[in-house]
């Protein structure tokens, strides 16, 4: 890849106007890095385009003249999927940031890849509407992002993740030229369903530009409760019955273990309730219907008392709501707290599965002498497994976190699972991805990578 020149930035400045074009190494310090605390790589530019017909300029520029072009949201990726691998510009899309329609009529959102996700929530809540995805980084990560990550969230168990919502797309190609796919309407199938190919693509096919986005009614009410328990298998039997037995989908059922719930009492120097339980679940419900959503607490209430609940505390006011997912909510604050490095692995495995990858963590921790916090999404079986450093020192650590990832890696295939659930590969994860993906299929990708990008100058060196 070639590097930058001076006539490469003035051909930036006419297209995105100079004062959106940064090329100090202070300025560019900020766009070198996700939140992945070790990987850093310096862009040669970065540039801030308003408008999809800008990022076709810069599109063609660099496939003129074969530079790497990164796209960025706003930096939340915890697999380097925003890391300019190789320098060459990096687009940050931080400026296309508008909620340009709220559709009542036809509960759409038609919105900017800039877009905070916790803004958008809030604006359609406005109307009376709801976008359900929420990944626990809503305030500070973008919906193009999310789109590029196929992000999920804590609601994905009732609700679905982002792929759910996407009814269309504008789209830059990485050779410039801009595609405009679906519209304002569920049912499509003329033709192959593009939009779909470029959700989940992080940033390697093209750079999403415009979203059309599905809305759905706000459920008029919600309850969430918190339940400990003694023993971690109780809490996954509880989880079986509630979803398997009963049939009850619960909007969000996430779990947190003991190690997590007492690294967040000592960060916040307080006390959290029944920090000694073994394991914490958190289930939320709602619906429109006051009297249905009481049976329910009651039905699961039960459940909860016959597998031996320390208690049950449901908080149905957001005062109450914020106390019970205090914990939840600052958990990997915590952890980088407590631990200079922090290295989160993103596991999935058939719900029924997770006390198996539970106790599989746990003797791992043991035996490769490195300290591990679990905790996450036990609803859909997406569990964020943190490798903790703490003050191990450098070549213990070196020699043992590559076995140990390995390790859980291999087991969560045996158990039926994947590697990532919702951080994505990225740079981070591409080595691993063989375990997962077979070899035809990896092929297949990179057939589609390549007649998308023939020159392989967006986001290479991502996903394999
Ligand atoms: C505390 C914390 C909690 C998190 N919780 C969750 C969670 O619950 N669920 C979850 O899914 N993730 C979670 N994440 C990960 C992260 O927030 C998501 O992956 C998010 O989608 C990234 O959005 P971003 O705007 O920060 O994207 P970035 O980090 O800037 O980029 C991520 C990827 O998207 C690509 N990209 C960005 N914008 C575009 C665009 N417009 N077009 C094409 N490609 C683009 C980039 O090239 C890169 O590959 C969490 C992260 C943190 C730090």
């Amino acid at each position: 890849m070639k590097k930058i020149s001076e006539e490469v930035i003035s051909r930036l400045n006419s297209i995105v106007g100079s004062g959106n074009v940064l090329t100090t190494q202070e300025d560019m310090e900020p766009y070198s890095h996700d939140e992945l605390p070790t990987l850093k790589f310096m862009p040669d530019v970065v540039v801030k385009p308003r408008t999809s017909k800008e990022i076709a300029g810069i599109m063609k520029l660099a496939n003129e003249l074969e530079i790497s072009v990164t796209p960025r949201g706003l930096g939340t990726g915890l697999s380097g999927g925003a890391l300019p691998i190789h320098g060459g510009i990096v687009i940050s899309l931080e400026r296309m940031n508008e909620i340009l329609e709220i559709d009542e009529a036809n509960m759409v959102a038609v919105i900017e890849p800039g877009v905070i996700v916790g803004d958008l929530n809030k604006a359609v809540e406005e109307q009376g509407l709801f976008y359900p995805p929420d990944p626990a980084s809503l305030d500070s990560c973008s919906i193009g992002g999310n789109i590029a990550h196929n992000a999920g969230g804590a609601r994905a168990v009732k609700y679905g993740i982002t792929r759910n919502y996407v009814l269309g797309l504008e789209v830059v190609l990485p050779t410039g030229e801009i595609i405009r796919h679906g519209g304002k309407f569920v049912k499509n199938v003329s033709g192959y369903n593009l939009t779909q190919y470029f959700i989940g693509s992080e940033g390697t096919l093209g750079i999403v530009t415009k979203i059309i986005l599905k809305l759905v009614p706000l459920p008029q009410y919600s309850v969430d409760l918190l339940v400990p328990f003694n023993d971690f298998h109780q809490a996954a039997e509880v989880v079986t019955k509630i979803m398997g037995e009963k049939r009850i989908i619960p909007v969000v059922l996430e779990f947190m273990d003991k190690a997590g719930v007492q690294a967040c009492e000592t960060f916040l120097g307080r006390e959290l309730p029944f920090s000694n339980a073994e394991a914490q679940l958190i289930i939320g419900l709602d619906g429109n219907d006051k009297d249905e959503l009481d049976k329910l607490i009651e039905v699961i209430g039960e459940i909860c008392f016959e597998n031996d609940a320390e208690d049950v505390l449901v908080a149905d006011s957001k005062f109450a709501k914020d106390s019970l997912w205090e914990a939840r909510r600052i958990l990997l604050e915590t952890l980088k707290a407590i631990s200079d490095q922090v290295e989160v692995e993103d596991v999935v495995v058939p719900r029924s599965r997770i006390p198996d990858l539970i106790s599989m963590t746990t003797r791992l921790s043991e035996e490769y002498g490195l300290p591990i916090v679990n905790w996450g999404h036990a609803g859909d079986g997406n569990v964020h497994v943190a490798i903790l450093k703490k003050d191990i020192d450098e070549n213990t650590w070196n020699e043992k976190f590559e076995g140990l990832v390995q390790a859980i890696f291999d087991g969560v295939v045996e158990m039926g699972g994947t590697i990532t659930g919702e951080h994505g590969v990225g740079y981070l994860k591409k080595k691993y991805l063989p375990k997962v993906v077979g070899e035809t299929e990896i092929a297949l990708m990179k057939k589609i990578k390549n007649a998308l990008d023939p020159k392989n100058i967006l986001n290479p060196e991502k996903i394999f």
